[in-house]
């Protein structure tokens, strides 16, 4: 985890002042640790009855697509609006200042479709929690949230208490 954490470049102030954003362009940069970042991050589901691996746009497409890869199963992207071309689910969520939206298609998963949720980070939550019920709106089952990076002191883990939660590296 170390060498992982050794490879996730902290921004202060991008994009606004006080934010200290994670980089994670060395990392994904770099093939070995790339790939046991991946092989970290699908540990508790592999080998599990998991039908699909979603992702946010846009960093949760690089490390879901790579996770769904190594799981051997499909993947499902969670756009921002007005991205993806066919009938869509929506769902709005608040975030520290102002609201923003996901969608998904409408035949993304059938009824019971375990899905696990993968982004880069979690900070407060929100954005995890939302995609969450999104799909279980479209009847999915969350088999669990994977995150390379967790922001231990937003608590967002708090907002995801269903679910199982595994973080690879934490600030
Ligand atoms: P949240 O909904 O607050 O958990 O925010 C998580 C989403 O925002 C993820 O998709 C992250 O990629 C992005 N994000 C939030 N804070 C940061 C940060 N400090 N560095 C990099 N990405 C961040």
């Amino acid at each position: 985890m170390e060498q992982i954490k050794s490879h996730i470049r902290n921004i202060p102030d991008f994009p606004k002042p006080g934010i200290q954003f994670k980089d994670i362009t060395p990392l994904v940069k770099h093939p070995d640790i790339l790939n046991s970042a991946i092989n970290e991050l699908i540990k508790p589901f592999d080998g599990k009855d998991i039908d699909y691996v979603a992702g946010m746009e846009a960093r949760g497409f690089i490390f879901g697509a790579l996770a769904a890869r190594a799981l051997n199963i499909g993947f499902i992207p969670l756009r921002k609006p007005g991205k993806l071309p066919y009938d869509v689910q929506s769902i709005s969520y608040d975030l520290e200042y102002g609201s923003a939206a996901l969608e998904v298609h409408i035949d993304a998963v059938n009824p019971g479709d375990h899905v696990i949720l993968v982004d880069d980070l979690i900070a407060t939550g929100g954005t995890a929690a939302a995609s969450c019920t999104l799909l279980e709106n479209l009847g999915a089952v969350i088999a669990g949230c994977a995150f390379v990076v967790e922001l231990d002191e937003l608590k967002g883990r708090e907002k995801l208490s269903k679910y199982l939660v595994h973080s690879l590296v934490h600030y």
